[in-house]
């Protein structure tokens, strides 16, 4: 870019496309005019002017020649698949409620939780849920369902299931001895369906 151009930037005339990529625009912010673009969605006109009605980011289809405001950064939230981290909020018999505090490596955008039906938490045979995991507990899941943005999870894979556990007495740690947990406080042992990683992380 030449001095002149420089100089035509830093004024911030209308053909400073570099800024528009990374700019967030408010509501009202003029974006175009209608002899130019299509007023997209986010959008309103007034005067001949495409004016902006909401938050976000500019977005322009070079085809349509539309302009339109998309989300100020991609929402971060599950979706069929994705590996979620979460705290058991409540158990009954059949099922776990999970509060999802991680999808992937990112904290979601907002507050989603899951369930866990017992059909879906382990390989083996568990006759109740409180054998899988119990209120407190940190686990990893997946998403198998994601209809009606219900998000339905599954522990039953080796890498899947309580990565942190509580006593259900005392609240203590619970430490991996063997095939069991024990409460590193008053000694309780207890039963999870666990991840093969379980007591390496998430302390
Ligand atoms: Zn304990």
């Amino acid at each position: 870019m030449d001095d002149n151009g420089m100089r035509k930037k830093k004024q911030g005339t209308h053909n400073d496309r570099e800024n528009e990529k990374t700019q967030i625009i408010i509501p009202g912010d003029k974006l175009g005019v209608i002899e130019e673009y299509v007023p997209g969605q986010g959008t309103f006109t007034n005067d001949g002017n495409i004016i902006s009605s909401v938050i976000g980011k500019k977005e322009i289809s070079p085809k349509t020649r539309s302009i339109s405001i998309g989300p100020a950064r991609p929402l971060t939230m599950p979706t069929l698949g994705s590996l979620v981290e979460g705290q058991v909020t409540s158990v009954q018999d059949k099922m776990a409620n999970i509060r999802i505090l991680k999808v992937g490596e990112k904290i979601p955008s907002g507050f989603f939780t899951g369930v866990i039906h017992i059909s879906t938490a382990s390989d083996d045979y568990v006759k109740v849920m409180p054998f899988v995991c119990k209120p407190g507990d940190i686990v990893r899941a997946k998403v198998i369902s994601d209809k009606n943005r219900t998000y339905q999870l599954s522990t039953a894979e080796k890498n899947l299931g309580v990565i942190h556990g509580f006593c259900s007495r005392c609240g203590g740690s619970l430490f991996k001895r063997g095939r069991i947990l024990q409460c590193n406080t008053c000694q309780n042992t207890e039963e999870r369906k666990t991840a093969n990683d379980y007591g390496n992380g998430a302390q």
